[in-house]
C-alpha cells in the first residue's frame, strides 16, 4: 500500500488544517484500491473558510478525488448562506435582485433545453430532481408542463408555501424509502461531486428509473480550458465541498458501470461557463480568502457584456461543464 506509508501521512499533516477539521482517510471511489499522487490541494476559495483539501489522483483507474475527506457529518459547516445554490430565497433588493432573478430563470429554462431535447415532458412525467436545493427548477417545470415534481435535499422545503407542488424527501438520496415508485426524469445538477458515495447514488437512481426513462446529469469537467488556465483556483474544485472531480473519460464510464448507456455526452451543461471563467480568475487573484457574491453584480455583468460574442461558442470550447443524457442498458 503505497500511499498509507509515511510520506503521504506526513505530507498532509503538513497542510497544518485548524482543529476544527475532522477527516477520514478514504479508498478510490472508484475502483477502491489504495495507490495515488497528488494532484493539488484546494482552499475554500467561494467562502474563504479555513483550510487546506487535498486532491488525489488514483493510480490503478485516474479517478480524483478529495483524500483524506472531511467527514460527513462536518460537511454542512462548508455550506453557510452565501452558498450559491441554497441562495436563493434570500430577500434581495433593487436591480441586484432583478438580474439575480433573471439569471435563475435563464438557467432553469436551460435545464428545461437539455430535458425537453430528449424527453417529451407531460402532465404524466415524473420527475425527481437529487439535490434540489429549494426548487426552482422543479417549480418551472411543474409550472410549464404541468409535471409531477419531486426533489430530495438536506433542506426540507415541504413548509415553502410556494414550494406546495414539489413532493420533498429529505436527507440522503439513497437512504430514501422510494416505495415503488419509478421516475421518468431524474435530474443531478451539480450534486455527483458533492455525493460521498456516487456509486450508490447512481444505483439507486438506475432502479427508480422507468423503463423508457433518462437521468441528466451534469458536473463540472476537469479536462477543460478553464481548470488549465486556472488549476487549484478552478471554481470546479469548489474545496472542500467536492468531493471527486470527474474528467469526461471517467464521468462516462462511472455511468456505464452503473449500467447505464450514454445516449448523449454534451460538454457543456445549463450552469454558465462565464461563472467559471469569471470566479476561477478573480480567485487565482484572491487566494482563497472568500468572496461576496454581491460585491460582484456590476463587474460580473460587465465582463459578461464583454465575453458574450465568444460564449455564443460556449458549446464547443470545452470550458469547464460537461453533461450526459442517460437511460437503462438494454
Ligand atoms: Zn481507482
Amino acid at each position: 500500500m503505497k500511499s498509507q506509508d509515511q510520506s503521504s501521512t506526513k505530507h498532509f499533516d503538513s497542510l497544518e488544517n485548524p482543529p476544527q477539521n475532522k477527516f477520514e482517510y478514504v479508498n478510490c471511489y472508484n475502483c477502491n484500491n489504495d495507490d495515488f499522487e497528488i494532484l493539488l490541494i484546494g482552499q475554500d476559495d467561494l467562502t474563504g473558510k479555513a483550510g487546506n483539501f487535498r486532491y488525489v489522483k488514483c493510480n490503478t483507474c485516474d479517478f480524483v478525488y478529495q483524500n483524506p475527506r472531511v467527514k460527513a457529518e462536518q460537511i454542512k459547516d462548508f455550506y453557510d448562506d452565501d452558498y450559491i445554490a441554497h441562495d436563493r430565497n434570500k430577500k434581495k433588493e433593487g436591480i441586484k435582485a432583478k438580474g439575480f432573478e433573471h439569471g435563475l430563470k435563464v438557467h432553469d429554462g436551460k435545464k428545461e433545453k437539455i430535458i425537453t431535447d430528449h424527453y417529451n415532458v407531460t402532465d404524466k412525467t415524473e420527475i425527481l430532481d437529487v439535490g434540489c436545493a429549494i426548487g426552482t427548477f422543479l417549480l418551472h417545470m411543474n409550472k410549464k408542463h404541468n409535471a409531477k415534481v419531486s426533489g430530495v435535499d438536506f433542506k426540507d422545503i415541504s413548509n415553502y408555501p410556494e414550494a406546495a407542488a414539489i413532493n420533498s424527501y429529505v436527507g440522503l438520496f439513497y437512504e430514501q424509502d422510494f416505495k415503488d415508485k419509478k421516475f421518468d426524469v431524474i435530474t443531478m445538477w451539480h450534486f455527483l461531486e458533492h455525493c460521498y458515495d456516487p456509486k450508490r447514488t447512481l444505483k439507486t437512481a438506475h432502479d427508480i428509473l422507468a423503463d423508457d426513462g433518462r437521468v441528466f446529469i451534469e458536473v463540472p469537467r476537469l479536462d477543460s480550458l478553464t481548470y488549465l488556465l486556472q488549476g487549484k483556483r478552478w471554481p470546479g474544485v469548489q474545496a472542500p465541498q467536492h468531493l471527486t472531480m470527474f474528467d469526461k473519460k471517467k464521468f462516462i464510464e462511472f455511468c456505464e458501470e452503473a449500467g447505464f448507456e450514454v445516449e448523449e455526452y454534451m460538454a457543456w451543461g445549463a450552469f454558465p461557463a462565464y461563472f467559471y471563467i469569471y470566479f476561477g480568475f478573480l480567485f487565482r487573484f484572491w487566494g482563497g480568502k472568500g468572496i461576496l457574491l454581491d460585491n460582484h453584480f456590476i463587474p460580473y455583468t460587465l465582463g459578461l457584456i464583454l465575453m458574450s460574442p465568444i460564449l455564443l461558442f460556449e458549446k464547443w470550447l470545452n470550458l469547464c461543464m460537461q453533461t450526459v443524457v442517460l437511460k437503462k442498458k438494454k
